[in-house]
């Protein structure tokens, strides 16, 4: 037998990857913008490949066009991509086929109860009330999770407009986070069984996050803080599916209004497009956001070439980031 037949052959390294994944469920805002900023700016100062991934599965929510003028405006911002932009719902099947494989090993089960019923069974087995405020999930206790016997898994998964859940046991999950640190979560605390596929027969945001990074080779996961316990329930996802390497994880603090909540209408109308529409330039938007990231002392316009040849994570604030009314009028005023 020669050398050659018997010797795999050498696959090609995977290059540094990360995605710009906007959900068209409304326009990009400010702090839209800051994240996918940064994101770019850290793959292009270390040579990471970009994808755009349109996350576009919420059906409901998802507004028509908003997919469109996201790319319109990350392009006008002066952000790039090396493959996309690719949208989730053009196919469902490799979402099934993870279904299928958690099923019949046991780690995913389907469930006919409501969101009322998990609420009202588990405050009467484990004296629990309501979900904790600004939540809107409700934890589901293993003890609701029914029995998964040889029977269930042998079915594996069945599009049966039930609620899929993940079966999570007690125990933390630690990973550390290039800007966090060292982060810890017990998931069975947090969020109990999460759902994975909804009863309108459509992957949840936890499992369709997972197929894809795996499946374009995503090794660097840059977003809000607001998805810091999220990267938990994904890395047991990860390991369940045996999908090898999680990526390294980076969470930035939101943007906030001067009310401590998260960027929203209430604090004003921060759409890109209607700050573009009013006549103000990118580099106005992109010299706030490297204000913010601790860029420059004051604000000053900038390109995205700018941004990304100065951006570093060392200088990005730890205090969160407050967007004022005298942003709002700095943009505005069309100085330099
Ligand atoms: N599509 C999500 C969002 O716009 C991002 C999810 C993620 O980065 O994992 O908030």
């Amino acid at each position: 037998m020669s050398v050659r037949s018997t010797v795999a052959p050498l696959k090609p390294p995977t290059p540094p990857t990360t995605r710009l994944a906007p959900s068209p469920t409304g326009a990009l805002h400010l702090g839209n913008a800051r994240t996918f900023l940064v994101n770019w700016a850290m793959a292009r100062r270390s040579g990471w490949r970009i994808v755009l991934r349109m996350e576009d599965l919420d059906g409901p929510r998802v507004k028509p066009g908003a997919d469109l003028l996201a790319i319109d405006l990350l392009e006008w911002l002066g952000v790039d991509w090396d493959e996309g932009p690719v949208w989730q719902s053009a196919d469902l099947s490799p979402y099934r086929a993870a279904m299928d494989r958690l099923a019949r090993a046991g780690h995913a089960y389907g469930s006919d109860l409501s969101r009322t019923d998990v609420e009202r069974l588990s405050a009467d087995l484990e004296g629990l009330s309501a979900p904790q405020e600004g939540s809107h999930e409700v934890r589901f206790p293993r003890t609701l999770r029914p029995a998964i016997d040889e029977t269930t898994r042998a079915q594996g998964f069945d599009d049966d407009a039930r609620t899929w859940r993940f079966a999570v046991e007690p125990w933390e999950v630690s990973f550390e986070d290039r800007f966090a640190g060292m982060r810890s979560y017990d998931v069975a605390e947090i969020a109990g069984d999460f759902i994975i596929w909804t009863k309108q027969r459509m992957p949840a945001y936890q499992l369709a996050v997972v197929v894809d990074d795996a499946a374009q080779g995503v090794t660097e996961v840059v977003r809000g803080d607001d998805l810091l316990d999220s990267a938990a329930r994904q890395i047991l996802l990860y390991r369940a599916l045996g999908l090898g390497n999680e990526p390294r994880y980076t969470h930035l603090p939101l943007v906030r209004g001067e009310d401590g909540r998260r960027l929203a209408k209430r604090h004003g109308d921060t759409r890109l497009d209607s700050y573009r529409a009013a006549g103000v330039g990118a580099e106005r938007v992109v010299g706030l956001i490297a204000f913010w990231c601790g860029l420059s002392p004051g604000r000053v316009s900038m390109s995205a070439a700018e941004f990304c040849a100065g951006f570093s994570l060392d200088t990005m604030t730890r205090n969160g980031i407050t967007f004022g009314p005298e942003d709002d009028a700095w943009l505005r005023r069309g100085d330099r």
